[in-house]
């Protein structure tokens, strides 16, 4: 008789799913039901909830202009201590465990310190470990760089550590544990008729994602599309296994295509209008080069048709970056004789996704019609094959998202 061959499972569990001992037991306790079951268990772990804030807030007290790789020195310790916490609560189950900083891991980052890319994982180590029977625990957030310099992904990295692992190590599922059971079709927290999502499209997700959605982080979603790995949301709060959860997966594993599948938004960004510009060849590469120069990332873009040799153009960027982006702005705008420069950073994104829209026609339509019924004026849209996203003042936000929830069905079964 041929024994198949073990589940390969890794699971990530986020900060409030190790926020204390308890909980860290009860993380435990799962591992072991799942290694039970004959699976091979890979766990990547946050911080404890609010660690990573107060390393953040002790790093701002001392020096916030001070180099990024001593900050990651500090940054990283958070899940230094959670590995460690669950690989002792293990063995007190009596399950042999083995914890790996992101160093230990082999995760080589580029040194791009606090944002760091993961370029390679060596897991012949883990694998080893694996096959010896030891649940391999694995801090999340953190990896080296090829000079062996500690360096961390950006905040909420932990999610793309646990992706890049599954897919190093051929990973049968990607878990993410949180505190909600999986994706909605919108924020619960401000439409209560949200219903939860048991399986979409990791393109659908990789959007969700993009235009505001933060159950999962965008880059670990951007790993999982590029190499097709599945990923399961769950929440640590439900006992047992059976409890509810959402599969994110290849497009070729969902049976039914849904025209919205949810109703995304984000309150992080600022607009930027220049007008009166000279319209001619190179206009936009002036204004914008010289944003995306000082490393701000620019989101929507709209210019207007040229008016007597003039033209207008408006940008939304992190809200963060809002005034940065604005002294530039004004900079570049008396180079070129601009008429006026101004801001926005009380707007709003609003996005209707769904595969479905590839093959319909008239759903941006539909949303158009639904906001203009609740007199919502729309400042600026745009759209890819699967979404529609419109930019509206943030005091319209919440009687934005309701009305295209309801608008679309998606409160109903
Ligand atoms: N502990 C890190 C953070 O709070 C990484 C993570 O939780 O994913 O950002
Ligand atoms: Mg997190």
């Amino acid at each position: 008789m041929t024994r198949n061959k073990p589940r390969l499972i890794v699971q990530k569990y986020g900060g409030t799913s190790v926020g204390s001992p308890e909980r860290i037991r009860e993380v435990a306790k799962r591992v072991a039901r799942y290694r039970d079951r004959g699976d091979s268990v890979v766990v990547v772990l946050s911080a404890m909830s609010g660690e990573t804030n107060k390393l953040v807030a002790l790093i701002n007290e001392l020096n916030p202009n001070g180099s990024s790789r001593e900050k990651d020195v500090v940054l990283s310790t958070g899940e230094q201590v959670t590995i460690g916490l669950l690989s002792l609560a293990l063995e007190a189950l009596d399950y042999p465990a083995k914890s790996y900083t992101g160093t230990q891991a082999r995760l080589i980052t580029d040194s791009a310190f606090c944002k760091a890319r993961i370029s390679k994982i060596d897991g012949s180590k883990i694998q080893a470990d694996l096959d010896a029977g030891k649940v391999v625990v694995v801090a999340g957030f953190q990896g080296v760089d090829s000079e062996g310099n500690i360096t961390t992904l950006g905040r909420g990295g932990s999610d793309t550590t646990a992706v890049a692992l599954a897919v190093a190590l051929e990973a049968d599922e990607c878990q993410i544990y949180t505190d909600v059971d999986g994706v909605y079709t919108t924020d619960p927290r401000m439409v209560p008729e949200a219903r939860h999502i048991p399986k979409l499209a990791l393109e659908e997700m990789l959007e969700m994602a993009s235009q505001g959605s933060k159950v999962l982080q965008i880059r670990a979603v951007e790993f999982a599309h590029k190499y097709n790995m599945p990923i399961r949301v769950l929440s640590s709060f439900d006992d047992g296994d059976d409890g509810k959860s959402t599969l994110v997966t290849r497009e070729e594993d969902i049976m039914e295509e849904v025209l919205v599948r949810g109703v995304a938004f984000n309150k992080d960004e600022a607009q930027l209008t220049i007008t009166g510009v000279p319209d001619q060849p190179g206009v936009a590469f002036k204004i914008l080069g010289c944003i995306s120069e000082a490393n701000i990332e620019i989101d929507m873009i709209v210019q207007n048709i040229g008016k007597d040799g003039t033209t207008d153009f408006t940008f939304t960027v992190h809200r963060n970056e809002y005034e940065q982006a604005m002294n530039i702005l004004k900079a570049t705008g008396e180079k070129l004789g601009a008429k006026n420069v101004s801001g926005d950073d009380k707007i709003a994104k609003v996005s209707i996704i769904g595969g479905g829209m590839r093959s319909h026609a008239g759903v941006a339509t539909d949303m158009f019609k639904a906001l203009a019924d609740e007199n919502i004026n729309i400042h600026m849209i745009s759209t890819s094959e699967i979404k529609v996203s419109v930019v509206v003042d943030e005091k319209y936000l919440e009687l934005a998202v309701r009305s295209l929830h309801e608008t679309f069905d998606l409160d109903k079964a």
